[in-house]
């Protein structure tokens, strides 16, 4: 048990308006939670505070060398219910990061436990217009005041919470997506399976690029060969190609979505083939030519399937089921949504209520 001192704050915000518009990342609630540590000491003085600025030095470790690892994951409101979606993933995950980054481990508990009693003392920030729901950053950054590169021996882990609109302001909508042939995101050895700031200021270059492209998203080919698909910014890549899924295998250099392991033990249950493996990007131009591609969707909890009406590649640009959104793309949105808002049965226990 994490023993959480809370103070409350004795001047809380005006809360967004029922059906105001949220957006995603920019208002952040009453509250946030903090734990530190030191070395020879470990994780200590959790407690929950008002939320507020931070004071560091400018030497500590995290603003130079990028110490840090970040998880994601959201809190759904059904009438006075409020549920989590497998938050014990997020803190297995966010302890892989960790152990490549040189942060100490955090027990899954302890994890799980700020995130919870944080979301608790902030339900009614959770908003309750159709398809929003609060958004939960747990992060931990580095704090020494060193200059040195070495891993730092003290720490904070931070969760802050912050109510975010619905992803599809008017339904499901396919996203052209741009195949990226010139920047990689991460190689094997590298930390590109790690929820890290690194991973995505490596990857603001091309997202940039494929915005002035006119795409809103950017896929990453291999770091290596720049030949096998890997995954888009903040999501998996799944496929249906002559009626199997297909999805790129984790390699370590591909982030393990929550979402991702979720949809593949949704499509399994259904009866559907599912392939990990890798998937070259010739392949799938091909299948996108030759019709068998069917289907294309991304994974990841902000968005949790993301229909994909277009890809481009060099010289080619395919669009897919007519630009329209799939029927199993459309069925697993509706299913792993319907679990997370409490709306259906939960038939493989992810749901956790608060
Ligand atoms: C967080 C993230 C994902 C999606 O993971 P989920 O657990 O499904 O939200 C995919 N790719 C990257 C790079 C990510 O950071």
């Amino acid at each position: 048990m994490l023993d959480i001192k809370i103070t409350k704050t004795t001047t809380p915000k005006e809360k967004p308006a029922k059906g105001a518009a949220l957006g995603f990342g920019r208002i952040f609630t009453d509250h946030m939670f903090i734990m530190n540590y030191t070395e020879g000491k470990g994780w200590h003085d959790a407690r929950i505070e008002p939320y507020h600025n931070l004071e560091l030095s400018p030497a500590s470790m995290v603003f130079h060398y990028g110490q840090e690892m970040f998880e994601g994951l959201k809190a759904y409101r059904n009438g006075d219910a409020a549920y989590l979606f497998r938050p014990d993933m997020n803190a297995k995950r966010a302890n892989a990061s960790n152990e490549r980054l040189c942060i100490p481990e955090i027990p899954e508990e302890y994890f799980v436990e700020a995130v919870k009693e944080l979301v608790k003392v902030d339900k009614d920030w959770i908003p309750t217009d159709e398809g929003t729901s609060l958004y939960i950053r747990p992060f931990v950054i580095a704090t020494d005041d060193f200059l040195g590169v070495a891993p730092s021996k003290t720490y904070m882990f931070i969760v802050i919470l912050s109510p975010s609109g619905a992803y599809y302001a008017s339904g499901l909508a396919p996203v052209g997506i741009w195949i990226e042939d010139e920047y990689v995101r991460a190689v094997k050895g590298g930390m590109g399976f790690a929820k890290t700031g690194g991973n995505y200021a490596a990857s603001l270059i091309a997202q940039v690029k494929a915005h002035d492209g006119g795409y809103s998203q950017v896929l990453w080919l291999d770091g290596v060969e720049r030949k096998y698909i890997e995954e888009v910014g903040a999501m998996n890549i799944f496929f249906k190609i002559n009626g199997k899924i297909v999805t790129p295998m984790l390699n370590g250099s591909i982030l393990p979505g929550i979402t991702r392991n979720s949809v593949i033990q949704v499509c399994k249950s259904w009866g559907y083939e599912v392939e990990e493996r890798k998937i070259s990007v010739d392949e799938l131009v091909a299948a996108a030519k030759n019709g068998s591609l069917e289907e294309v969707f991304g994974t990841g909890t902000a968005a949790v399937i993301s229909p994909v009406g277009k890809l481009r590649y060099v010289d080619d640009v395919m669009e897919i089921g007519g630009g329209k959104i799939g029927e199993l793309t459309q069925k697993l949105y509706d299913t792993i949504t319907g679990i997370q808002w409490g709306k259906t049965e939960d038939p493989f226990g992810w749901r956790v209520e608060l």
